[in-house]
């Protein structure tokens, strides 16, 4: 079913929020109102994606000889373009992430269309070539976000948790394949914390080897059956340095397997159009 024969395919994907999705957090919940200044503190938790994790991601993925998938919100890649270029100089995927990591769900059908304009714009204009695929700012779609990423020539999507292995959405005559996911799999269901909104942010530290013990059970399961393991990464969240302890210990771990396609998502995409037309 996989490439080479191979028993089951692995994705590493991080989504690069920053201090965007803080911001626009704060203003949802009305823990700071319009016009407000926003915390700095609140903020420094995503500036520590650009000074610390990424950057210590980079340096994880090069060990262990590895290419993963950074969905980038467009506004980041005008604010940090050293960094992005960086990422995507190493050969990572580079996936759109909305501009400013609004919730599609929550746009009027002109400002979606605007957030992905915007968002393409932006990483074509500094990396000169259009991502593939889209992950959607807060694992939301509208009813129009699948005809618009056909519109605009996307290959893959990355948002929804229908199956275990890749899918192809049919929107009137185009295609686009689905690289699914699972609360299960994303780093920021056990780690996320912030002392306010306290209902969505105060669910408290996961201990690393929980954690490890769910993916690394979800990885077996879907190795025996043949299925994608797509880890879905925040570097705020899992770029602290235990957790890297722990990602470490999970890939040796998946390393030591036979028959483990560890890529990108766009590779499986093109590969499940190929194979399964
Ligand atoms: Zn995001």
């Amino acid at each position: 079913m996989w490439k080479n024969n191979a028993k089951c395919a692995v994705c590493l994907t991080f989504d690069c929020d920053s201090d965007i999705s803080w911001k626009n957090i704060m203003r949802r919940t009305g823990a700071v109102k319009e016009g407000e200044p926003f915390s700095p503190v609140v903020l420094s938790q995503g500036q520590y994606e650009v000074n610390v994790a990424i950057p210590r991601i980079l340096k994880f993925l090069d060990k262990h000889e590895l290419k993963g998938c950074f969905f980038v919100p467009g506004m980041l890649a005008e604010d940090q373009p050293g960094l992005v270029k960086d990422i995507d100089r190493k050969g990572h995927e580079i996936g759109h992430h909305g501009y400013s990591h609004l919730n599609p769900a929550r746009l009027t059908p002109e400002q979606e269309m605007q957030e992905l304009e915007k968002g393409l714009r932006a990483l074509e204009g500094l990396l000169d070539k259009k991502p593939k695929g889209y992950r959607a700012p807060a694992f939301d779609l509208s009813p129009r976000t699948l005809e618009y990423l056909c519109n605009l020539g996307f290959l893959y999507e990355s948002s929804m948790m229908a199956w275990d292995i890749p899918y192809i959405h049919y929107v009137r005559e185009k295609k686009l394949v689905e690289i699914p996911f699972n609360w299960l799999t994303v780093d920021w269901t056990y780690f996320a914390f912030n002392f306010f909104p306290p209902l969505e942010y105060q669910s408290g530290i996961s201990s690393q080897e929980e954690v490890l013990e769910i993916w690394t059970e979800e990885f077996e399961g879907l190795y025996d059956e043949r299925g994608l393991f797509t880890l879905v990464m925040h570097p705020q969240a899992i770029g602290r340095a235990s957790r890297m302890r722990m990602l470490d210990r999970l890939i040796n771990h998946i390393k030591k397997k036979n028959g483990v396609w560890i890529t990108t998502p766009s590779q499986i995409a093109e590969y499940w159009l190929e194979t399964y037309p």
